[in-house]
């Protein structure tokens, strides 16, 4: 049965009757979205069981007369009534009931009752049955009950009877064409409604449950079109949008390459191909660069970043932290500073004078890299380009969209080292062309991860003065406390004091968000040079920091953090020749999905196989923020189970927009009827 979830995102209910108002609750408006409301579930009330075999068989209807019927005080207040028919009786219980249940349940009447009938205390019963009173001769229904979501206020009956009435006016239109749906193997649209809104006895509770069905199947298929055929129209409509071809000479990049002291992956040069096909294009790149942790990403972004300046434009280069602007400028500075590419780092903390003066230097430069401050308050570039967006899954949707309004649309790369799974990145990215990079450059050695109780800490620092010992250095990550940023500020501060009592003659760093921008400087230069051995930090460190000496990473409190934090972190050390290792000390006990993150996090070291595993245990909604994503919520499908169909979708979206464009308008009308504009972004 399909996961379901509320209609995100809903306009508010306009004035109108009280039913107007629940139904625009349950964003029910047309007939078509009363149609498209489904069913959770069904009951089946078109047979009656005799009593005697209804125990233990799920849900049934048996029917019979009321032989008593008393409210009882022990142990607790509830109404207790007995039911018989010619094979036997059962009770029904109550723990909350209206005086009108009473009264169809006063003894001599007679009720169908639909339930589970359980081994009670007292012998068989059935607790919450949902009764009716009947006539000896009052008919069985003919299909089995749909039991729809619905809201507070809002029977079940009410609802039934709207959508029986929707279902009783002409078939929506079919959008896909017969040759198309007899080779999916899927009903029409209208077919499926009517098997899913009124079942026939025949087709069987346990076969309409099931997500195979083929009637939801194509529910869901219409589902996913609907989101793809939107994305792939906005993706289009960019298209339209201007932007400068960046033809110029390679002779910039070559020179790079020329500098670097090894040869780019195979995945690397098809990313960087891709990306130069995409430059040449008179209109916007808008591509995704996926790659894990230490594919080697920024080496990518600075052959793009070549090409806009071999062509005459800027570049800009925007990561999510100070820290994590900063080493990328010094790692492009030591790059392309010695070929005449003019540098400018935007800090975004400067005020004053000192800022004015930045601005400036930006305006002139080539290449300009720094925080979210780049496009925040108004840095005027003269020939913006290529934007370079790091860890692009750390912007917001706002500031995408404050980027893609600064007049000019410049080409944008967008990197991610969050690995989306393929069929999530079809979904939520389908309106980004995407590269990955699915190969680590050679000689990285496999990170050993080892799980440790925290109460074996002293073992840990045993493993650490060896690691110094050897020459290497150590990150020592703080326990995240979501709660509090001061009480998180302590732990880093109590963390430091105390490894600097146990590790007498060992240099220790600390780096933490409250830190002046200068002062973290200060801090990752001195251990990117090897002057402090150990570097305790909060997880300011989570992204991108790149000191291939380090090692060892100690992760305290490792229960705490999310799985896709996990492994950014881990991601730090492995990055150099020497055999590393990541610890992660937990506390006990731990919940269950602590336990089962700890265990993705031990077994895995692909980052796409984590994101799976991430998406199995959290649901695709929060696994790329879809709230924020503005991408609306399937109801019907879901994005890991339905794979298959999102294919399809997509190849279908494809052709529909070419061959067919009032089918697809009519659909995205259908399903999304005036909440396309949340797409937008
Ligand atoms: P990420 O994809 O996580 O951003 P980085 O770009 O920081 O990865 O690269 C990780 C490290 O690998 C850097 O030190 C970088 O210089 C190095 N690197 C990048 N490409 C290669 C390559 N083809 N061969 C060897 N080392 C590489
Ligand atoms: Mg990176």
């Amino acid at each position: 049965m399909p996961r379901r979830l509320t209609a995100g995102g809903a306009p508010p209910a306009k004035a109108g009757s009280a039913l107007q108002r629940l139904l625009a609750r349950l964003g029910l408006r047309r007939r078509e979205d009363l149609l498209l409301h489904l069913p959770l579930r069904y009951e089946d009330a078109t047979r009656i069981t005799p009593i005697a075999e209804a125990a233990g068989v799920g849900s049934v209807q048996v029917e019979g007369e009321i032989v008593s019927c008393e409210v009882q005080f022990a142990p607790r207040r509830q109404l207790i009534a007995r039911l018989a028919d010619a094979s036997g009786s059962l009770t029904l219980r109550f723990f909350s009931f209206y005086p009108s249940q009473q009264q169809v349940l006063a003894p001599g009447s007679r009720v169908r009752c639909l339930g589970e009938v359980r081994q009670g205390f007292l012998g068989v019963e059935m607790v919450h049955p949902r009764c009716r009173p009947v006539r000896d001769d009052t008919p069985l229904p003919q299909t089995l009950t749909p039991v729809y979501p619905t809201t507070a206020g809002l029977a079940q009956s009410a609802l039934l009877k709207l959508i029986g009435r929707a279902l009783a006016g002409p078939p929506l239109a079919e959008v896909l064409a017969p040759e198309c749906r007899e080779r999916l193997g899927l009903p029409t649209l209208w077919q499926a409604l009517k098997t899913l809104h009124a079942p026939l006895p025949g087709d069987g509770l346990d076969a309409l449950m099931a997500r195979d069905h083929p009637a939801w199947c194509r529910v869901k298929l219409d589902e996913l079109l609907a989101q793809q055929l939107s994305l792939r129209q906005a993706y289009l409509a960019r298209r339209e949008v201007g932007a400068p071809p960046l033809t110029g000479s390679g002779a910039l990049a070559q020179a790079l390459r020329a500098r670097l002291p090894f040869a780019l992956t195979g995945a690397q040069e098809r990313a960087v191909a891709e990306i130069l096909a995409d430059l040449a294009q008179p209109h916007p790149m808008q591509r995704l660069l996926q790659g894990d942790v230490g594919s080697g990403k920024t080496l990518v972004a600075a052959l793009a970043a070549c090409q806009a300046i071999a062509s005459g434009w800027q570049a800009a280069f925007m990561a999510p932290t100070e820290i994590l602007a900063e080493q990328h400028y010094l790692k492009l500075k030591s790059w392309l500073e010695p070929l005449g590419v003019r540098l400018a780092w935007l800090t975004g903390s400067l005020k004053g004078r000192a800022k004015q003066a930045e601005r400036g230097a930006a305006r002139q430069a080539d290449l300009v890299v720094g925080t979210h401050a780049l496009i925040q308050d108004g840095v005027d570039f003269e020939r913006l380009g290529l934007v370079i967006i790091d860890e692009q899954h750390r912007f917001g949707v706002q500031q995408r969209l404050a980027l893609r309004q600064k007049g000019e649309m410049p080409h944008q790369l967008m990197m991610s080292a969050t690995p989306i799974p393929r069929t999530l990145a079809m979904s939520y990215y389908a309106d980004l062309d995407v590269s990955v990079l699915d190969e680590l450059p050679p000689g990285r050695t496999p990170i050993r991860t080892r799980l440790v109780r925290d109460a074996r800490r002293e073992q840990v620092l045993d493993y650490v003065r060896r690691k110094v010992a050897e020459g290497r250095q150590v990150y020592w990550v703080c326990p995240l406390i979501e709660e509090s940023e001061s009480l998180q500020l302590q732990t880093a501060l109590d963390t430091h004091a105390w490894l600097q009592a146990v590790l007498p003659g060992l240099a220790i760093g600390l780096v933490h968000g409250r830190l002046k921008a200068a002062e973290k400087q200060a801090v990752m230069a001195a251990f990117a040079a090897g002057e402090t051995q150990v570097l305790v930090a909060t997880t300011v460190i989570e992204v991108g920091v790149d000191v291939p000496n380090a090692s060892l990473m100690v992760i305290e409190h490792a229960e705490r953090f999310g799985l896709a934090q996990l492994h950014q972190l881990r991601g730090r050390v492995g990055r150099g020749s020497h055999a590393s290792s990541c610890i992660l000390l937990y506390a006990e006990p731990l919940s269950a999905t602590a336990k089962a993150r700890l265990k993705i996090i031990y077994t895995h070291s692909d980052g796409f196989e984590i994101a799976r595993q991430d998406l199995r245990l959290r649901g695709p909604g929060e696994f790329v923020g879809s709230r924020q994503s503005g991408v609306p919520l399937l109801r019907y499908a879901d994005l890991d189970k339905d794979a298959d169909l999102v294919e399809i979708a997509r190849q279908l979206a494809h052709d529909m927009l070419a061959e067919a464009p009032q089918q697809a308008a009519l659909h995205l009308d259908r399903w999304l009827g005036g909440r396309e504009e949340l797409l937008k972004a």
